[in-house]
């Protein structure tokens, strides 16, 4: 990744595997989306990633199944 709010994420310098869990299930999200929760670019990590529509792995604390279901409700409301 290289945006403007990479320099300030909390993913940073992890093994990126945690973010590429082997499923969308809870416990193999876990990890990734505890560091999420702390993260400061959380919010402009998610726009990212919907604005890609980014297929793999945990962005914005958000799985690729959430990100889908997000996006199908904005589209219901847009
Ligand atoms: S929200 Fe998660 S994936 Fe996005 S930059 Fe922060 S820690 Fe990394």
């Amino acid at each position: 990744m290289n945006h403007p709010w990479h320099t300030k994420a909390a993913c940073q310098g992890l093994a990126p595997e945690i973010f590429y869990p082997p499923t969308d299930d809870e416990a193999d999200a876990a990890e990734a989306k505890a560091v999420c929760g702390v993260c400061t670019v959380r919010e402009p990590c998610l726009e990212f990633a919907l604005t890609v529509r980014e297929k793999d792995g945990i962005w914005g604390g958000a799985t690729e199944r959430e990100r889908r279901r997000l996006i199908r409700q904005r589209r219901r409301t847009a």
